[in-house]
């Protein structure tokens, strides 16, 4: 049984559809390069979109009825939109969630130093990166330096043309021999991962000492620029990303070869079918953009922290259902569409892969029934019950998609933020886009695969029923 490839059925007018998707989705992940960044696009959107604040409802004590577009922004981290259905709100609610935080190197707390008249930031990688993949490529810096006297410092710099880059470098190959016999683990290790930030030495007027130094050049920029202090650091959160744009890929344009793919393209999607969603759905409908997926969904705004089922709370409470019950009934009766992305079969790595149950650049949005490891170990392992709704409701509107598992078994494996939501008895299933180099400083996706995703959260979004 093989899935069919999802170009074939589209028209001039359908192919122009897709690729107006992919623009806007482009120019969402050339601005959302950080989970910060994501959620200020994110709010900017539903604000456009005639979405109120949750807070603004909780603070005029304004009750929510059928139509009603909310929005959250939880901690500039992590963000949440609804549209109220007809239904109550304990009938439960058609959710997509996906994650906004992609791998990345994270800059150290007291990163400042200088060696050998160079200056650089001390980092600590963040989620699974290939270290060798991060070094001799232009970088930037994205972030908040957040001062004492309350102010926060918004930072990007590399994206711009006329921006200086940043730079990890690696050893040259003429002096590299004992380097290349280590294994790819160790070849760049992590305390190796230190970013170059400045090379010229300047002299510190307000410092006794007549020596120049590079560090003094590089606060006195810090201290001209965003008007920060070197202790600043301390209270800041950068980020270090690939430096650039995502680009069409491929002779026929058909992929998008980018940084972050892993998860803003399910994230995009997601959050643009609530936006984009008309009229009055039947159940509540919910999107939710989390962070901290890359890093085990820990922290007050990964998808383990309480801050979802808060927002339920709410919620409800604004739906005239203030109760303890009404919030258990609302999630366990929900449905729910775990997006993240998923491992495209690549015929470079073809020995990774089950062939019949892998996911294809091409074919569609990909279900993964269950992911973990060594024996679903810690998979969301979704009802067949559910699986079958799917299936309706998708052929219905001729959605392509696929099913997959991550890889061949006993190989790896992986986890999403589906069980954590599965833990309140609600139906949930991991689903997705297929990725080629996932977790590479630029990631492969095809456009056709972007576009089914969409129309996956829309007619879920609507059509998705309680399962009997
Ligand atoms: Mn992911
Ligand atoms: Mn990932």
């Amino acid at each position: 049984m093989e899935r069919k490839n999802a170009w074939a059925k589209y028209d001039e007018a359908g192919l122009a559809k897709i690729e107006a998707f992919a623009k806007a989705y482009c120019a969402f992940l050339d601005g959302g390069k950080t989970e910060r960044e994501c959620v200020a696009l994110a709010v900017k959107a539903a604000k456009e979109n005639g979405f109120i604040d949750l807070n603004d409802a909780i603070a005029e004590g304004r009750a929510l009825k059928a139509g009603d577009k909310v929005y959250v922004n939880w901690m500039n981290k992590s963000f949440v939109n609804f549209v109220i259905g007809q239904e109550p709100i304990t009938a439960g609610m058609n959710i997509v969630g996906a994650h906004i935080d992609s791998p990345r190197i994270d800059v150290k707390q007291n990163p400042l130093y200088e060696d050998s008249d160079l200056v650089y930031l001390d980092t600590h990688y963040y989620g699974g990166i290939k270290k060798y993949q991060w070094v001799a490529t232009p970088l930037s810096l994205h972030g908040v330096i957040c001062k004492k006297d309350g102010t926060v410092v918004t930072v990007a710099i590399g994206e711009k043309d006329d921006d200086p880059v940043l730079y990890i470098s690696d050893l040259l190959p003429h002096l590299a021999q004992e380097q290349m016999t280590k294994p790819a683990a160790k070849a760049i290790e992590g305390e190796e991962l230190n970013l170059i930030i400045g090379g010229k030495p300047v002299k510190d007027m307000d410092s006794e000492d007549e020596k120049a130094s590079v560090k003094a050049g590089v606060l006195a920029i810090l201290k001209a620029t965003y008007g920060v202090e070197e202790e600043d650091f301390l209270s800041a959160e950068l980020e270090i990303v690939p430096a650039g744009k995502a680009r069409d890929m491929g002779l026929d344009r058909s992929m998008i070869a980018a940084y972050g793919h892993d998860d803003r393209v399910c994230a995009y999607p997601s959050m643009q079918a609530v936006l984009d969603f008309e009229g009055v759905p039947q159940y509540t409908i919910c999107a939710v953009l989390c962070d901290k997926e890359e890093i085990g969904s820990v922290g007050a705004t990964g998808m383990n922290s309480m801050f979802f089922e808060n927002i339920i709370a709410e919620l409800c409470a604004l739906c005239g259902e203030n109760s303890n019950l009404a919030v258990r009934r609302a999630l366990r009766n929900s449905r729910m569409l775990s997006s993240d992305v998923s491992a495209g079969f690549d015929p470079n790595f073809a020995a990774a892969f089950e062939k019949k149950n892998a996911a294809f650049l091409g074919r569609g949005v990909c279900f993964n029934k269950y992911t973990g490891s060594r024996g679903k170990s810690g998979s969301n392992d979704a009802n067949a019950e559910y699986v079958a709704h799917l299936r309706k409701i998708l052929d219905d509107e001729d959605v392509s998609f696929q099913t997959a598992e991550l890889g061949r078994v006993d190989l790896g494996g992986g986890g999403t933020i589906a069980y954590m939501c599965a833990k309140y008895g609600m139906n949930v299933i991991d689903s997705g886009v297929a990725v080629l180099s996932m977790h590479a400083l630029y990631e492969v996706i095809s456009k056709v695969d972007l576009y089914e995703a969409y129309r996956c959260y829309c007619t879920f979004l609507r059509d998705a029923k309680p399962i009997a």
